[in-house]
């Protein structure tokens, strides 16, 4: 075997927390049947492992020690994109501490100052709460979320999303995720400690990553012929969309009732995919001039009368 690719499968078995496998690969001597065997368990691995393409995003968290705890418990569920929206406190002691051995992740966080960064690149957004909302918004929980992030096409970035300790995610939060995820507990005390809900949600992360390990993926979404939208362009549309309803008077911002957010949802739910976005973005400009051509003739008419 060459040193490449042994260099390949160390790099790999790794990320399932199967550190010693490294070690024990360089004692053996392979057999080319045994590399096939090794290559194909790689590609196996390969195929089903969504849990590096999974973004924990913690926002406005309070407690430093919670972004530690929240750190740990996705190490050990081999989760390791961690991004911070406007931490109180960060970098800090108290995290490090708490994280024991996943400091490692803490050091690699990225630090953002608004949700809309922390995930404008991602084509799924989670937000996780205990609360409903006046309007509720598409639920799932931690499992059949698990089977959605699995189906998420293999380039897809995805985030899941944590509300601060005080005050959980706010409704503008909840309307940049494509889904609400609600973790079932006693329902006369429903709001976990934050690491605690990071550590389920992982959880069932990774056991669906272990059951795809044995029986192969499946993805729905596979043979799709178009790419989904990320968040920044579901962003733009929206705007898009705003503009062109206030352009046909359609939408009035001095009293916008919920009608945004009752279209985003409705977005959310569809979960578009790049041509059908610039198919609607296109109907959206062509509405937005024919609004104004007519506009000009009528304040022309209104001038020769
Ligand atoms: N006081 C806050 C809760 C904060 S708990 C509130 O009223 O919303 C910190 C975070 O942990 C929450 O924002 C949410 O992201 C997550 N969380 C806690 N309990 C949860 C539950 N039962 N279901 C889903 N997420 C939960």
């Amino acid at each position: 075997m060459s040193a490449d690719r042994l260099y390949e499968v160390k790099l790999f078995l790794p990320r399932f927390g199967e550190k010693p496998i490294g070690i024990w690969l360089d004692l053996l001597i392979f057999r080319s049947a045994e590399i096939g065997i090794c290559l194909e368990l790689m590609e196996k691995m390969k195929e089903s492992g969504f849990l590096q393409r999974i973004r924990i995003v913690l926002v406005g968290t309070s407690h430093p020690g919670n972004i530690g705890a929240s750190a740990r418990a996705m190490k050990n569920m081999g989760v390791s994109q961690l991004v911070l929206v406007n931490p109180l406190e960060f970098p800090s002691d108290q995290a490090v501490w708490r994280a024991v051995g996943a400091a490692d992740l803490l050091e690699k966080a990225r630090v953002v100052s608004s949700l809309d960064e922390a995930v404008a690149d991602c084509t799924l957004v989670i937000g996780t709460s205990a609360r409903g909302r006046r309007i509720p918004w598409p639920v799932l929980e931690p499992r059949r979320c698990a089977e959605m992030v699995a189906q998420e096409p293999q380039e897809n970035a995805i985030a899941i999303v944590f509300g601060g300790e005080k005050m959980g995610l706010s409704n503008e939060d909840l309307h940049r995720c494509n889904y609400h995820l609600t973790i079932p507990v006693n329902p006369e005390y429903s709001s976990l400690n934050l690491g605690a809900a990071v550590q389920v949600v992982c959880y069932e992360l990774r056991m669906k990553q272990l059951e795809l390990l044995e029986s192969g993926p499946k993805d729905e979404m596979d043979d799709w012929d178009g790419e989904f939208c990320r968040a920044d362009q579901m962003e733009h549309f929206y705007e898009h969309l705003e503009q062109t309803m206030i352009d046909v008077d359609f939408h009035d911002p001095e009293n916008p009732r919920q009608l945004m957010t009752r279209l985003r949802r409705l977005f959310s739910r569809t979960r578009l995919d790049k041509m059908e976005l610039s198919i609607l973005r296109g109907i959206l400009t062509n509405t937005q001039r024919n609004a104004s051509v007519q506009s000009s003739q009528l304040k022309g008419e209104s001038k020769n009368v």
